[in-house]
């Protein structure tokens, strides 16, 4: 490729938008990103304004993406128009509306979770009779993290739950309930790939994800062949019926492993930030590749890595910066509780080398700000044996 500029602009100006610039300036490609809340255009990594409206930045783009997928439905349309928008409209609504996720997965004959579709309190009786208990509620919009949940065990509950879900379901004509049946999972996985315009699909090897309160804080690439296989020939059927272009995250269950799709994210995910520093060429430079018609950059893993989401804190001791091999990023976002913040991307050369990572990172850090690396202390008890 000839030194060429191209201008992309990205819907959304969160953490994905600010990665994705920094991984393809070594590329001269420039991001602009789209703030749906406030409708300017902003630079991704200061978020100064660089301009208002829409239409002339849809003007002056060679290509228009999205870094999530709770957009406005007239602001997918207009990019669309253009023709300049990749990935599908189709499959960022998917994204943002359970409903169509389900039948997606379904006419791609890909294993879900079996379900039922709840408007009124009628459907959710047929629902419970269909799906059977215990079942997880989601609300078919808005719903992300485990938010917008309830968790129906047993019949007694079902009044006061639907007391809550109709509140939820009035708050929006377009709102309703997906009943999924409660999956026994042992681990959720997740398969984070990309396709290209002329279709070639590339995937990352699986991560293994960790959830606390139903939010990501660690995930693990992994090396199971035999998952890798499923996982990708689904990951083939879901973006080849979609004919997806860019980086696409497929959530798995995994039961015995057997693998069932709980969610996909039209979109470069948090389960792939690990690409950054584990594999040839990360997920953030792969998205911009192909929604820009270059070719993909290789996905192999080039050393065990792991990534630790910092949530609600906006310092970590300096002293993670002297372990060989840890990585820091921050996202310059204003301090919230809970809210994703940064990550940190750990390697090893070898597993035991990365667990032993791991156990250094575990001790350095606040360890009520990661519960997730809890377990990975020795406690009192075991120390002194
Ligand atoms: P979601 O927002 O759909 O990713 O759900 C948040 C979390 O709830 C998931 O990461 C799972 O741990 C759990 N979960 C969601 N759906 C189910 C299900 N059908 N069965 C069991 N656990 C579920």
């Amino acid at each position: 490729m000839a030194s060429t500029t191209a201008q992309v602009l990205v819907l959304g100006s969160g953490q994905l938008a600010r990665m994705m610039s920094l991984a393809v300036a070594p590329l001269n490609i420039d991001i602009k990103a789209f703030d749906v809340g406030s409708e300017n255009i902003v630079h991704p990594l200061t978020q100064a304004v660089l301009g208002h409206g829409l239409v002339d930045a849809i003007a002056s783009a060679d290509v228009i993406t999205a870094e999530f997928e709770h957009i406005p439905h007239d602001v997918l349309d207009l990019c669309e128009q253009s023709g300049k928008f990749y990935p599908t409209t189709k499959a960022i609504k998917a994204g943002g509306d359970r409903r169509i996720e389900k039948s997606l997965l379904d006419d791609a004959k890909v294993k879900n979770a079996p379900y039922a579709i709840i408007n009124t309190r009628e459907d959710f009786d047929a629902a419970v009779a269909t799906v059977g208990l215990p079942m997880v509620l989601k609300s078919a919009l808005g719903g992300y993290d485990g938010k917008g949940q309830w968790r129906l065990k047993e019949r007694a509950q079902m009044d006061a739950i639907w007391q809550e879900m109709q509140q939820c379901i009035s708050e929006s004509p377009a709102q309703a309930i997906v009943a999924e049946a409660f999956i026994p999972f042992q681990r959720e996985v997740s398969l984070v790939g990309a396709r290209s315009t002329t279709g070639e699909v590339k995937v990352y090897p699986l991560a293994e994800n960790v959830h606390t309160d139903g939010v990501l804080t660690l995930s693990t690439a992994i090396d199971e062949p035999q998952l890798q296989l499923q996982a990708k020939q689904m990951f083939e059927a879901v973006a080849d019926s979609l004919d997806y272009v860019g980086v696409l995250a497929l959530e798995f269950f995994d039961v015995d492993g057997q693998l069932l799709v709980n969610e996909i994210a039209p979109r470069v995910h948090n389960s792939g930030h690990w690409t950054q520093q584990g594999a040839i060429t990360c997920q953030f430079e792969n998205h911009i590749r192909a929604v820009c018609g270059l070719p993909l950059g290789s996905t192999e893993c080039i050393r065990p890595t792991a990534m630790i989401n910092i949530l609600g804190e906006d310092s970590v001791p300096n002293s993670l910066l002297a372990l060989a091999d840890c990585h820091i990023h921050w996202y310059g976002k204003e301090k919230r509780a809970g809210r994703k913040m940064g990550h940190i991307n750990l390697c090893g050369q070898t597993k035991a080398e990365l667990d032993s990572q791991l156990k250094h990172v575990a001790a350095i850090l606040d360890n009520d700000a990661f519960p997730v690396l809890k377990h990975l202390i020795p406690t009192k008890a075991m120390k002194m044996v």
